[in-house]
């Protein structure tokens, strides 16, 4: 299944405002298994809204929207949305009740046009926002699938999390899963052309690089129908890692950091530890002083 991300906001286009919703979104998707090759950033312009729509809907499944559903004349993406689906605007009774009710449990005068925001697309999945007075909407017509969440992050990200999720789970049914295999002491493009058919030829599970500082993440990824199936799918792919990389892997667990793995290495061999320092200014010491369990191998650092 593809899915599409588009952030509506002329705020984001101009720069005032950082786009870390498509980020929280885009992970969130990739670890539900979707693919998602295309975002984007319109700003509050009908037209050009409608157009980045019709582009989408060529190419994903479902498109994700952020942003404009608030009450102002600027929030124009359930209308656009729903235009471009199709669907008329109806009143709904339970958006505007729970409105009225947020209001009132927090003494303020409701306006006229936060009516608006009861205002749904006919025959839309209504998403309740427990943060807020814009509800998240779904819109469905025949496979395609439009997906709103307002644009705050303390609203989108729990409607994300307690309704959306679930509501794409129940769409693909399966599970991702995936490990993490750690290399230091190698850098990327040498990592990249140990594992290039691996890279190109895979698709379940797959193996993606990441670069970090001074270290390299491959993450098997391998969707399966359940937990049981999807390990073994990546357990040979590990091993294969394993084979190609060697010692240069230092962990296969997600949470376990070089400095933890150095440490680990130090207590399973009883060995003990100093630095000696100079332009790092104690840095090196101060990664692995943050280790539980250190003080058993680390005996003293200088700082010269
Ligand atoms: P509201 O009811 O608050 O108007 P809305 O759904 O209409 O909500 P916007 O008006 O587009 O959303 O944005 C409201 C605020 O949400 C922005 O000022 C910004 O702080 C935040 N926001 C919007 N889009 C994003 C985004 N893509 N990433 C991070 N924050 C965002
Ligand atoms: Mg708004």
């Amino acid at each position: 299944m593809v899915v599409e991300l588009v952030s509506v906001g002329t705020e984001l286009l101009l720069g005032n405002i950082v786009n870390t919703n498509a980020a929280f979104l885009a992970e969130q998707c990739a670890a539900l298994g979707l693919s998602c090759y295309y975002q984007s950033v319109v700003g509050d312009n009908v037209d050009r809204l409608k157009g980045i729509l019709a582009t989408a809907l060529e190419r994903a499944d479902i498109i994700i929207l952020s942003g404009g559903l608030g009450p102002t004349s600027d929030d124009l993406t359930k209308e656009t949305a729903a235009n471009v689906m199709g669907m008329p605007l109806v009143m709904d009774r339970h958006s505007l009740e729970r409105i009225e009710v947020f209001f009132k449990t927090r003494n303020l005068e409701m306006t006229d046009n936060n009516k608006k925001q009861a205002l749904v697309p006919r025959g839309a999945v209504v998403l309740d926002n427990d943060n807020g007075t814009a509800p998240g909407l779904i819109l469905e017509k025949g496979k395609k699938r439009m997906i709103l969440l307002p644009g705050p992050p303390n609203e989108l990200r729990p409607m994300f999390v307690n309704s959306v999720k679930p509501y794409l789970e129940a769409i693909e049914p399966g599970i991702i899963y995936s490990k993490t295999v750690k290399i230091c002491g190698m850098g990327e493009s040498k990592v990249a052309t140990v594992i290039g058919d691996l890279i190109e030829g895979q698709t379940n599970p797959t193996v993606a690089p990441y670069a970090k500082t001074g270290e390299v993440h491959l993450r098997v990824t391998a969707r399966a129908m359940d937990e049981k199936e999807a390990k073994q799918l990546v357990k040979p792919m590990v091993k294969e890692l394993k084979n190609r990389f060697g010692t240069a892997i230092y962990t296969t667990e997600q949470d376990v950091t070089l400095e933890r793995a150095v440490v680990d290495l130090l207590l399973a061999n009883e060995l003990t530890v100093s630095t000696i320092e100079s332009c790092t200014g104690g840095l090196l010491a101060a990664r692995l002083i943050n280790i539980p369990g250190v003080s058993e191998v680390f005996k003293s650092g200088y700082i010269t």
